[in-house]
């Protein structure tokens, strides 16, 4: 390609899509999909939408299934109580996550963005779909926004503009149940908002934080807001699927003529990829970041090649080394490599949770206090044990000397009952027969045993007389 040429071709990039060249808006009117890849993010639309807005209300075991309480910094994941000394999880959790993210990013692009994130999710299926119904078609829309304040103009805009704030509002309060419950949100909604000023300005905020970005900001979250759309750029490689156009067999483009040789590539040059794409570019340019991998310009593309009885796939998921080879999706060693390593974290991840414990003992020696005489056989150790209950039932435990024969003396109890979702402090000596101790400091285990069954060994020392 001649210098000048090159120059023009890759122009595309110095802009955003959504700022015109005097730096404008430039609204995106993208018409609406159909194909076998919007059925198939139609399906799942609706399956996530049922899934979010349902999931506050599912209990387990009396527990929300979900709960991400930062204010009381109480976490529920699968029904399953965190306390903040399982941070570590979190922790793991995070680092895990974030190597899935880049891991799934460097092979799989953005499938994320166009199949599963919320943003596209309730923009694509919830309030554009809303506004297609209520404005019509693109060209209408346009038409109606460039016309004058007519009574159809009123009421269309309204009933449009009064969906969407109640829509952000429905989308505030479930996530405000995410983080208190739905419990506390529904007793919020029924005490008057003097009464919960801060969590009511709070709801209002994000409601109307909603309401901007789904009405007003849109695509340009995708484009230009959003962290991980900013980050995409270092992770992909040549090797990563994306929406990606054929150029080989597509260029030239040139016009579709019934009954005529065609001299060109298979590019009718129809726009009709560019028209759909609700961020507004052309992908037929290359690979851009303003493309959230959404498939609306596959969907339109196909249906054109369908029409002129050209084979279907001109756009396609495909990696730049794929179509610059002129092969189809293949599975390469590397994306084999990192979905083994994918499945591997999360299965680390899932055991971490699975086996985490639910009654969490941690007993040390009262500080300042040496070994006690209780007869000249015996020989006691004063401690502290401060045990978490991490569920939401009373339990009773008891505390049992492991390997070596002694007896537990609780002060101040009879026995140790653990309320629900409680943190609890004992005291207790520990008799040991003289003729077991063999060191001024010795190493013995105590177990922590609720209904018989041992649910928790606790290494500590206990102090002799040599
Ligand atoms: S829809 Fe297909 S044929 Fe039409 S302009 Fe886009 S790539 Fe070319
Ligand atoms: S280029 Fe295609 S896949 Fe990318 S955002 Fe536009 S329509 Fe969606």
């Amino acid at each position: 390609m001649e210098e000048e040429e090159l120059y023009h071709a890759e122009t595309f990039r110095d802009r955003v899509s959504s700022v015109t060249e005097s730096g404008k808006r430039n609204w995106i009117y993208a018409l609406q999909p159909k194909g076998r890849f919007y059925n198939f993010r139609n399906l799942l639309s609706y399956t996530y939408l049922i899934i979010f807005f349902a999931l506050p209300f599912i209990r387990v075991n009396g527990s929300p299934l979900f709960l991400i309480n930062i204010i009381d910094s109480k976490f529920i994941l699968f029904g399953k109580i965190f306390w903040p000394q399982d941070f570590f999880i979190f922790a793991v959790g995070m680092i895990a996550f974030i190597i899935f993210i880049v891991l799934f990013t460097v092979i799989y692009g953005r499938l994320f963005c166009g199949w599963a994130c919320p943003q596209t999710v309730f923009l694509e299926f919830v309030f554009r779909r809303m506004e297609w119904l209520i404005e019509g078609s693109p060209g209408r829309q346009r038409a109606l926004n460039n016309g004058p304040w007519t009574f159809e103009k009123v009421w269309k805009k309204t009933l449009k503009h009064a969906l969407f704030l109640i829509f952000s509002f429905l989308i505030a309060h479930t996530f405000l149940a995410y983080i208190i419950g739905i419990e506390e949100v529904w007793q919020l909604t029924q005490a008057a908002p003097s009464q919960h000023m801060g969590t009511f300005l709070g709801l209002i905020a994000f409601t109307l934080m909603f309401y901007a970005v789904f009405a007003f900001v849109r695509e340009i979250v995708c484009t230009t807001i959003c962290p991980y759309g900013r980050l995409q750029g270092v992770m992909f490689d040549k090797d990563t699927m994306q929406i990606s156009y054929d150029y080989r067999r597509g260029e030239t483009r040139g016009r579709f003529k019934k009954n005529e040789a065609r001299t060109h590539g298979d590019c009718i040059d129809c726009k009709k990829c560019v028209i759909v794409c609700p961020t507004g570019i052309d992908i037929r340019d290359g690979v851009q970041l303003d493309c959230v991998g959404c498939t609306a310009c596959v969907d339109a593309c196909d249906k054109v090649m369908d029409k002129v009885g050209f084979e279907k796939g001109l756009i396609r998921y495909a990696s730049e080394n794929q179509i610059a080879e002129g092969t189809g999706v293949r599975f390469t060693p590397k994306m084999k490599a990192y979905s083994a390593l994918l499945i591997v974290l999360i299965g680390l991840m899932t055991v971490m949770v699975v086996t985490r414990k639910t009654v969490d003992t941690h007993i040390t020696r009262v500080k300042g206090q040496l070994y006690q005489e209780v007869d000249e056989h015996t020989i006691s150790n004063l401690f502290e044990a401060k045990i978490i209950n991490k569920t939401n039932k009373s339990i009773s435990v008891e505390l049992r000397a492991e390997a070596i024969s002694g007896h537990v003396r609780l002060i101040g109890a009879e026995a140790i009952l653990l309320p629900p979702e409680s943190l609890s402090d004992h005291t207790f000596f520990l008799d040991i027969p003289k003729s077991e101790i063999k060191a001024r400091s010795n190493n013995i285990s105590i177990g922590v045993y609720s209904n018989g069954q041992k649910i928790q060994t606790v290494k500590t020392k206990f102090l002799g007389p040599f």
